[in-house]
């Protein structure tokens, strides 16, 4: 990234946070949380605290960095080394991002690049490129049935805090991440001081991966009147599940419990839910490699990743692109895009600019 680019980047950015600093969302007491961040062209800078919302957002804007990130972990001294903070509670959170949810149509976009000559390709990935020898890199596109898929998954994750876990729905705060998925926060008092097992345990409960195998699972529904659904949690799913459709269903009855899993579970990134002393990009803030907004979002249905979360302006920048794949954003078709010079609106542009394969001209 040269530094025509990062200027270009750090002025669209801050020109953001100065008309859209309300838009930050901080957590409940600010002084436990540590903060950090990642300036354009650096490296990360943790153990960061402030004392109030206005001292924070005075330092966004002051670096205007590529991205900001503040704990769901609450510390007694949170701008020391990690073993000296003094671990005081955190909220439970959830990342369902799409790359980890299986989407046919990744095959489509997703590819690999030649960083020297930008041949490209379908994946899996090769070592050396096979024009030029060059080294390689994997590309990760998103469509809109990516995003849907994600979104379909964070409502399950809803569903599951609530039916099975007695969580408030206006406890759950949900927000896109800025890139590829949703991000769900649970301030609920009962989770703070869960360590990480705890917090494993409850995510692999909604990744439905901690059952007993379908086949047990099945012979003890064999051994039950047929209607009726009783037990509670997965049970429950489980026999609603498959007495809603046994009768009329033509495979084994093991066939269909590990369908009424599939269907059911959420994939959920369980490292993230299990690291109690990570920083989590802090809502408002823009995404270092997007320039999206990781976005609060109160509707679901009316909540659109195609127009919401592009917080940037449309004004118009010369980038001269190495190589980008076409992509959509605010429901506008751009690219592909191969060693050429294009007019561009900020908010795609900077797609581009934050992933290394362009530079501003
Ligand atoms: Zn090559
Ligand atoms: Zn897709």
């Amino acid at each position: 990234m040269n530094e025509p680019t990062k200027s270009f980047l750090r002025s669209a950015y801050k020109e953001y946070y100065f008309r859209g600093a309300g838009a930050i969302e901080f957590p409940a007491e600010i002084g436990r949380r540590e903060f950090g961040y990642i300036p354009f062209g650096g490296g990360m800078v943790r153990h960061l605290s402030f004392k109030n919302e206005g001292e924070a957002v005075a330092e966004i804007l002051r670096q205007s960095p590529s991205s900001v990130y503040c704990s769901n972990a609450r510390y007694e001294r949170p701008a020391s080394p990690i073993d000296e903070k003094g671990w005081l509670g955190a909220e439970l959170i959830f990342d369902i991002d799409a790359t980890d949810v299986p989407t046919p149509c990744k095959r489509g976009h997703d590819l690999w690049y030649c960083e020297k000559c930008y041949a490209s390709g379908k994946l899996p990935r090769p070592a050396k490129c096979s024009k030029c020898g060059g080294p390689t890199a994997e590309f990760h596109g998103t469509c809109e049935a990516c995003l849907d898929a994600a979104r379909e998954h964070t409502m399950k994750v809803v569903g599951f805090l609530t039916e099975d876990f007695g969580v408030e729905r206006e406890a759950i705060r949900v927000y896109f991440s800025g890139n590829r998925g949703y991000h769900l926060h649970v301030y609920d008092g009962r989770f703070e001081q869960l360590d990480q097992l705890g917090r494993g345990e409850i995510a692999e409960y909604v990744r439905g991966s901690s059952l007993p195998l379908s086949q047990s699972i099945a012979s003890t529904l064999r051994r039950r009147p047929q209607t009726g659904a009783v037990g509670a949690g997965w049970a429950r799913r489980i026999a609603r599940y498959t007495e809603e459709r046994r009768e009329d269903y033509g495979g084994t009855l093991q066939k269909l419990v590990s369908e009424a899993i599939t269907s059911q579970r959420a994939l959920v990134d369980s490292s993230v839910t299990t690291d109690i002393h990570r920083v989590f990009r802090l809502a408002g803030t823009l995404h270092g490699t997007t320039g999206m907004s990781k976005t609060r979002v109160t509707s679901m249905d009316r909540f659109d990743p195609q127009e919401d979360p592009f917080v940037l302006t449309a004004k118009a920048v010369n980038v001269a692109v190495s190589f980008y794949p076409q992509f959509r954003a605010r429901h506008r078709d751009f690219g592909p895009y191969k060693s050429v010079t294009v007019e561009l609106p900020t908010f795609a542009a900077v797609q581009i600019l934050t992933k290394g394969l362009g530079e501003v001209v």
